[in-house]
C-alpha cells in the first residue's frame, strides 16, 4: 500500500523516528532522514538500503534552524516532494518553573513547536499542489494532560496538538491528511535530554521501575503505519497510546 512512496522523518537518528524509518522501509517506502547526529543517520541509511532496497537520502539538520529547514525543503521539492512527513524530532529538558532554566524553555519551544512548523512549511504547499499527502505530528500524552516539572514541555505538546487539529481542518480541502500521535512513556533516549539531575533520575526511575512495562518505539511505529494505511476517506486525526500502567 505504501510501496514506492517517499517519507521524510525528522529525528530519525534514534527512538521513535528510527523505528518508524525501519517500519516504513520494510514496506518499500523511500526515505528522507534528518537529525543532527550524522553518523547515526549514515549507519541507518546504509542498513535500510541494503536490507530493503529503498532509496534513502539524509540531511544533517537542526529542526530549530529555520534557514537550514528551508534548504531541506528546497532539496525535497527539487526531488519531487514527499508523500509523507513524520514530524517527530523533539526534546524534553524538563524542570520546575522555579528553577528558571529559560534557555531550556526556549529550546523546547524552538524544537518542539517551531521545528514542527518549519517541517510542515517545507512540504505542505507541495502536497497541496499535488492534492495528496499525509502529515503525522508526534505530540505526546502531555498534549492532553500535564505533569509536575513538565509545564513547558506539556505546553509545547499542547501546541502541537492544536496546530495538528487546525491544520487537519484546513489541509483536507487540498487532499492532505493530518494525524497527531500522542504516545505515553516509550523506552527511548528522550529522558537523557533532561539536564536537571533530580528530575532526570526521578523520570528514569519512574519509567524503568521494576516490573513496569512501557511502550517500545516499534509500538509507535506500528501506530503510525496504521494511520498511514487507512483508506483515503478516513483521517485518523489522533491516536493516544499509553502503557497500561500509566495513568
Ligand atoms: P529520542 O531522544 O530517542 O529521539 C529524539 C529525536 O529527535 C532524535 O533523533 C534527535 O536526533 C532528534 N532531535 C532532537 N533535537 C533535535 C533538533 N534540535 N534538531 C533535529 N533533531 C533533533 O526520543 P523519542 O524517540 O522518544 O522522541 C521522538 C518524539 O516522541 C519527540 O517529539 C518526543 O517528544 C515524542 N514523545 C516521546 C515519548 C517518550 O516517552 N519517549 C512520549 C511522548 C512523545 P539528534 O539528537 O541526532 O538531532
Amino acid at each position: 500500500m505504501l510501496q514506492g512512496k517517499t517519507a521524510w522523518i525528522t529525528g530519525a537518528s534514534s527512538g521513535i523516528g528510527e523505528a518508524t524509518a525501519r517500519r516504513l522501509a520494510k514496506e518499500g517506502v523511500n526515505l528522507v532522514l534528518t537529525a543532527r547526529r550524522e553518523e547515526k543517520l549514515v549507519a541507518l541509511a546504509a542498513e535500510l538500503e541494503a536490507k530493503y532496497g529503498v532509496a534513502v537520502a539524509l540531511e544533517v539538520a537542526d529542526v530549530s534552524d529555520r534557514p537550514v529547514m528551508e534548504v531541506v525543503g528546497e532539496k525535497i521539492a527539487e526531488r519531487g516532494g514527499v508523500d509523507i512527513l513524520i514530524n517527530n524530532a523533539g526534546t524534553m529538558p524538563i524542570s520546575p518553573i522555579l528553577s528558571g532554566r529559560v534557555d531550556e524553555w526556549e529550546q523546547m519551544i524552538d524544537v518542539n513547536i517551531k521545528g514542527v512548523l518549519y517541517a510542515i512549511n517545507a512540504v505542505y504547499s507541495g502536497m497541496a499542489e499535488r492534492k495528496s499527502g499525509h502529515i503525522v505530528n508526534i505530540s505526546s500524552i502531555a498534549a492532553r494532560q500535564t505533569y509536575q516539572s513538565a509545564g513547558v514541555y506539556a505546553g509545547t505538546k499542547h501546541a502541537v496538538r492544536a496546530i495538528s487539529d487546525t491544520l487537519r481542518k484546513e489541509a483536507i480541502r487540498f487532499g492532505v491528511r493530518v494525524t497527531d500521535i500522542q504516545p505515553g512513556a516509550v523506552a527511548t533516549e528522550l529522558p537523557d535530554s533532561i539536564n536537571h539531575p533530580k528530575i532526570r533520575d526521578a523520570v528514569k526511575a519512574n519509567m524503568y521501575a521494576e516490573g513496569s512495562e512501557i511502550l517500545q518505539p516499534d509500538d509507535i511505529a506500528n501506530a503510525i503505519y496504521y494511520a498511514l494505511t487507512q483508506p483515503a476517506y478516513i483521517d485518523v486525526s489522533e491516536l493516544h497510546i499509553r502503557p497500561v500502567i500509566q495513568e
